[in-house]
């Protein structure tokens, strides 16, 4: 097939497969792992040739396959295989990549209005979302949300609202932070390649502190939070506290490998920045949102942020972001100072209204723990049987395994790679993180049967043994 050829008939192959009548599209896909060709298929691969003619490479893809429908634990694919999603398209689609509640409410909005922009006209959707995270963050404190549409964008304006707030200009974040991919987003980024390198140069006032990693803390796990403390008191000493204007953190952190901080630590940069009047930022743009059994990460460890930062399960697989936090601080930006054009779309407010609903009919926070549960159960066991497991860690639907050189600390990221690639040829979609690429990481929706849970991880326990 030539390049034309391939460009003239895949579209039309490809919407062959969706047509409307061939089954229900209000139906779940069936939930079940079939594989009917290789992973990618054969209609992938042509959808692959044509994206890579018309994307820039710089557009990473974990696994080049072309989706048609997907709805709670599996992905259809073109080719019609039925993956098993440990993705959650980077923890967005929590509640479901096609949830009753999400789909429903978004299709009735999108019939009466689009689109208003919240800065010329109001709409109720947008305060009602406010209304919840007011309510749901932790802290009983008055307090304001406001809306974006992405999590980089949350973070940003989270700093400016701290930097408003304090008159102070200087922002601390930590080792193996990820805080999104805009300028001053990435410079709070800990990672070179592939989020910083060549991008530069970045916003200055940015400061880099330890982030208490227990399995790899020079001092060991007891001293952990203790001296991670330490290290953060003495950055502020050499910074000068009255010149930080915000600790920004993630109470669990993502990207950087699924690193649960060490028992003590958070409470401890809680206490700290409230000694100093800096602003608490946590970064629960990942965490969030019930990922972790709790609403908020936070709440494992009763951590009360003056602001919190959502995204990506927020608006149920529709892009909406929020910063929620202390009316004192929210209030000190003028009017205009916020927003956006797109900020707190309707469309994306109607499938976090959705996403609520969800939680609150399908108690997905018991969910949430029990994916843990089933996760520890498969993995635990198996961690003390292979000694390239280095440890098993997360908090409910939020868990990694970190992989390493049989008997060292040394992570094995080509290990990592293979077990994905293995599991990936299978029909089990997993993602893979950390500083040192070495980290598994399981992002189950939250609604995934649990049969396709303990499949999936029976299938990563294979891929594991098999590349020893
Ligand atoms: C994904 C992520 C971001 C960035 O969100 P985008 O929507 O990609 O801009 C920020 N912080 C954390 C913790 C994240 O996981």
């Amino acid at each position: 097939m030539t390049a034309l050829d391939t460009a003239s008939t895949s579209p039309s192959t490809c919407s062959a497969a969706v047509t409307p009548g061939s089954r229900d599209l209000r139906d779940l896909p069936e939930q079940r792992r079939i594989l009917v060709t290789e992973v990618p298929g054969p209609l992938s691969r042509v959808m692959q040739k044509r994206r890579k003619e018309a994307l820039p490479l710089g557009l990473g893809t974990m696994l080049p396959v072309f989706v048609e429908r997907a709805g709670g634990g599996v992905i259809v694919d073109v080719d019609g295989n039925h993956l098993i999603d440990l993705a959650s398209g980077i923890a967005t689609t929590s509640v479901g990549a096609s949830a009753p509640a999400v789909v429903s409410r978004v299709q009735e909005q999108v019939a009466r209005f689009t689109h208003t922009c919240f800065l010329v006209t109001e709409y109720d959707g947008y305060v009602a979302v406010a209304e919840q995270l007011n309510r749901l963050t932790p802290g009983t404190h008055a307090k304001r949300t406001a809306l974006f549409s992405t999590g980089a964008e949350a973070v940003e304006n989270a700093v400016k609202i701290a930097r408003a707030a304090t008159g102070r200009s200087d922002v601390v974040v930590f080792d193996h932070a990820f805080h999104g991919r805009t300028l001053l987003a990435m410079a709070m980024t800990a990672k070179e390649i592939p989020y910083k390198a060549g991008f530069g140069p970045f916003p200055g006032e940015v400061h880099r502190a330890p982030y208490a990693y227990s399995l790899r803390w020079p001092g060991g796990r007891d001293h952990c939070a203790r001296e991670a403390l330490q290290e953060l008191e003495a950055l502020l000493d050499r910074v000068g506290a009255d010149r930080i204007a915000a600790i920004v953190i993630e109470p669990l952190q993502g990207e950087g490998g699924f690193i649960v901080p060490a028992p003590g630590f958070l409470p401890s940069v809680a206490a700290l920045a409230a000694r100093h009047g800096i602003v608490l930022v946590a970064d629960e743009v990942q965490s969030g949102i019930g990922r972790t059994g709790e609403m908020f990460a936070s709440e494992h460890e009763a951590v009360v942020p003056d602001l919190v930062c959502t995204a990506k399960a927020l608006g149920g697989g529709l892009p909406l972001a929020a910063v929620t936090g202390r009316a004192e601080l929210m209030d000190a930006v003028p009017a205009g100072g916020l927003g956006g054009t797109y900020a707190g779309n309707p469309l994306a407010c109607a499938a976090a209204l959705g996403v609520f609903e969800m939680f609150h009919t399908h108690d997905l926070l018991a969910r949430a723990r029990r994916i843990e549960v089933v996760v520890r159960e498969e993995l635990e066991p198996l961690a003390r049987e292979l000694d390239v497991i280095a440890e098993v860690r997360g908090r409910g639907a939020m868990m990694a395994i970190e992989l390493v050189r049989p008997g060292t600390l040394e992570p094995d990221p080509e290990l990592a790679r293979a077990v994905a690639a293995q599991c990936h040829s299978q029909g089990v979609l997993l993602l893979l993180c950390g500083t040192f690429g070495n980290v598994i990481r399981l992002l189950p929706p939250l609604v995934i049967g649990e049969d396709l849970l303990v499949e999936a991880l029976d299938i990563l326990a294979e891929a594991l043994r098999s590349q020893l």
